[in-house]
């Protein structure tokens, strides 16, 4: 059977859920990062894009934050384009580390493999794996072409962000030498943590992660631009990453409330993906204990429940676009 769903109802479900969760003073910003815990705690954007090219949003949703770790879902897409989907499970892996996202504890753990792309481990090997290799220069312009491609639209590299970073990364150079160690960083260690630190460091707003989620769900063509960014036979592998290690260690507690995979960043953004059917995001500083931001949890979740969309029931849903 076949849902139909109104345009009118769910642009009221977020503008609903941008009303209810507005208010709400829980968590803290991320402080562990000098430059993310002075960003304004009050912002509060929500943004839904459809494969037709549709987006609707509500509050700031324009304002730049840092992407932070949903770049690692960007970059692990550039990967998967470069390499293919056997080459990334074998060299990284896809495998949920139930551990928290900067953990070192989870390589040793893995048996020296950085487990998914989507923790900081396997990040930093994407990273070293994304070519040209040894140019440092190229592979900066692959990674921030392909996050444009997928966005419709350029990222900005928040220049303070990014020294913020590379003045405090002390874990993140312990990890990347560990995994050297191992073996699993395909280029220069050094080159591979500076890359990933300026990725974390650009600038994105909520519209622009709703856009790259809705490339995603819509098998690799981007609905604003209508560029053709990667093969759809890989937004299954990348939905399947992003259900199964996107909210870090609460990925299970998250995917069973909610019914949406999506990728959480410490400066605040969430990213999901329904497959065919949408992509959404939200942006909103404080974070819960395990660094996902807690009003864009609530907002997600709200829309998600009331309008009865989960990955993983049988409904079958199509949206109404001219109601
Ligand atoms: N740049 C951050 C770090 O490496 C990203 C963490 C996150 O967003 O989860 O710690």
């Amino acid at each position: 059977m076949i849902t139909r769903i109104p345009f009118s109802q769910i642009k009221a479900t977020i503008d609903e859920a941008y009303e209810k969760f507005k208010p709400n003073k829980d968590g803290a910003n991320a402080n562990y990062i000098p430059y993310l815990a002075n960003v304004p705690s009050d912002l509060f954007g929500l943004a839904i894009c459809f494969p037709n090219g549709t987006v609707y949003e509500v509050g700031d949703t324009k304002f730049a934050f840092g992407i932070e770790s949903v770049s690692k879902v960007h970059t692990a897409i550039l990967v998967l384009r470069q390499y293919g989907a056997a080459t990334l499970l074998e060299k990284i892996g896809a495998d949920a580390t139930g551990l928290p996202f900067n953990s070192i504890y989870a390589i040793l753990l893995e048996n020296d493999h950085p487990s998914t792309p989507l923790v900081n481990a396997g990040a930093i090997s994407a990273c070293s794996m994304v070519q040209p290799l040894g140019d440092s220069d190229g592979k900066w312009k692959a990674i921030v072409d392909n996050i444009t491609d997928l966005c419709g639209s350029a990222p900005q590299l928040i220049d303070e962000l990014y020294k913020s970073e590379s003045d405090t990364n002390f874990n993140n150079k312990a990890i990347t030498w560990l995994l050297k160690n191992y073996g699993r960083i395909y280029d220069n260690p050094d080159m591979a943590l500076d890359l990933y630190t300026r990725q974390c460091s650009l600038g994105v707003t909520a519209s622009q992660l709703a856009i790259a989620g809705a490339t995603i769900a819509n098998n690799g063509t981007n609905p604003v631009t209508k560029t053709k960014v990667f093969d759809g036979s890989l937004t299954p592998k990348i939905t399947s990453l992003i259900s199964t290690v996107g909210f870090y260690e609460h990925t299970g507690d998250w995917i069973y409330k909610s019914g949406i995979p999506a990728k959480t960043g410490v400066g605040g953004g969430i990213m999901g993906v329904l497959p065919g059917l949408f992509g959404i995001a939200s942006f909103a500083p404080p974070l819960d204990g395990s660094g996902n931001s807690v009003k864009g949890q609530l907002a997600i979740k709200y829309v998600m429940n009331k309008l009865g969309f989960n990955l993983f029931g049988a409904e079958k849903f199509e949206i109404d676009f001219d109601k």
